[in-house]
């Protein structure tokens, strides 16, 4: 389907596909699709869901870098449901191949960089962004730079990205710092950016709200995590060119959430702006989204604010329970972050936000991505001698 790059605030559009910001004002951009319900050549039937089914609206050419990503679960959660009064539905993210939502957007992402003849991609990431991104560079045959916040990403992400042989480089600094660096590196060096600051990239997480339609139809509300606020902007554009196809009629409530710690949409909201104020030093158990200066800020606030969604915060406690209850009730096992979407539902039932809608909560990221933050939650196994009645006594 034909596409033209446009900025978010100035509204200039760029038949281009070489640039990340507005040439003019240094906005935002988004892929504005032509669109066209005669060009759609998929249907809502559920079955074979995936990221590729939905290729028409999806802005590349060449055949796609692709390990099978989407088709995630959708599980209906009968204990949270009857928690929150809801009918709630996890769709767990989790079970992508690098197990994170970031994979939907790496395989249009580094499609991408191939069509347009990149040999390089890099990214700044708290993680997941890496993982994924060494991932497709590898099966891509390209190479892969990653910038990470030094001591401060979950182990099991940075395994992911040196196994897959992305150059790993940690620096002194958090991670907006990271994000500013690796700009200024990709812009001298020729490398193709992959942060969510890239619109292409954003293009892929749009299918989660075409897998939730595929799958559900259209629920009153999707709850998610907001750390760099790219999600929740591609999930809302993904349900309104559906709405523009004539495809559904109503585009749900988005509802962000974020950790206290790191809550410049929240308070963006609470105080009725559309722009933020960052958090100089954002500090949460859910390093997914300890980000204090979220890059897709005015796009996710616009999603917010059109939807008639909100945004909530949650403190860590109320993420670990909410992490506790996923794991220990539903059987689904999700990276502290992924839990802040339920704790976000608890919250807002209980002070009476919610009542009985049909809601799906998003688990962008799997438990063994950060097993460190599970020990710390839950303890070490009980160790005892190799004896019957020595496991008996601790039973
Ligand atoms: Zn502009």
């Amino acid at each position: 389907m034909e596409y033209l790059l446009r900025c978010i605030d100035c509204n200039s559009g760029f038949e281009s596909d070489y640039i990340y910001t507005c040439p003019r004002c240094g906005g935002l951009l988004e892929v504005h699709f032509f669109l066209n319900p005669d060009e759609i050549d998929f249907s809502f039937d559920g079955s074979n869901l995936s990221v590729w089914k939905y290729r028409s609206l999806l802005p590349v050419t060449i055949d796609p870098v692709s390990l099978n990503e989407g088709g995630t679960p959708l599980y209906n959660v009968k204990h949270i449901s009857d928690i929150s009064k809801c009918d709630v539905y996890v769709k767990h993210e989790g079970m992508n191949p690098s197990g994170s939502f970031k994979d939907r957007g790496m395989t249009v992402g580094v499609t991408k960089a191939i069509e347009i003849g990149r040999k390089a991609v890099a990214c700044a990431s708290t993680g997941n962004t890496s993982a994924s991104m060494a991932m497709y560079a590898a099966k891509a045959g390209i190479k892969a730079y990653v910038l990470l916040p030094a001591g401060k990403v979950a182990l099991g992400k940075v395994a992911q990205a040196l196994m897959h042989g992305a150059k790993v480089i940690s620096i002194r600094g958090n991670f907006d710092e990271a994000l500013t660096l690796v700009r200024q590196v990709c812009e001298e060096k020729g490398f193709y950016l992959l942060n969510s600051v890239n619109p292409f990239r954003l293009e892929g997480q749009k299918t989660i709200a075409f897998e939730i339609v595929d799958a559900l139809g259209v629920p009153d509300a999707v709850i998610l995590p907001v750390g760099n606020a790219g999600n929740i902007s591609a999930i809302y554009k993904g349900f309104v060119e559906l709405r523009e196809l004539g495809l559904i009629d109503d585009v749900p409530r988005m509802i962000g959430v974020q950790a206290e710690g790191a809550n410049p949409i929240f308070r963006a909201f609470v105080k009725g702006r559309r722009e933020i104020e960052p958090v100089e030093n954002p500090e949460t158990v859910a390093t997914a989204i300890r980000i204090g200066q979220p890059v897709n800020a005015k796009k996710a606030l616009r999603a917010i604010y059109e939807s008639e969604g909100m945004a909530v915060e949650v403190s860590d406690d109320e993420i670990v329970e909410a992490q506790k209850l996923l794991a220990a009730k539903e059987g689904i096992g999700v990276e502290p972050a992924s839990a802040a979407s339920v704790a976000g539902l608890i919250k807002l039932s209980r002070e009476g936000e919610l009542r009985g809608e049909r809601i799906v909560c998003i688990t962008t990221g799997h438990l063994l991505k950060d097993p460190e933050e599970v020990i710390k939650v839950c303890g070490k196994p009980v160790e005892v001698d190799a004896d019957v009645e020595a496991i008996k006594a601790v039973l």
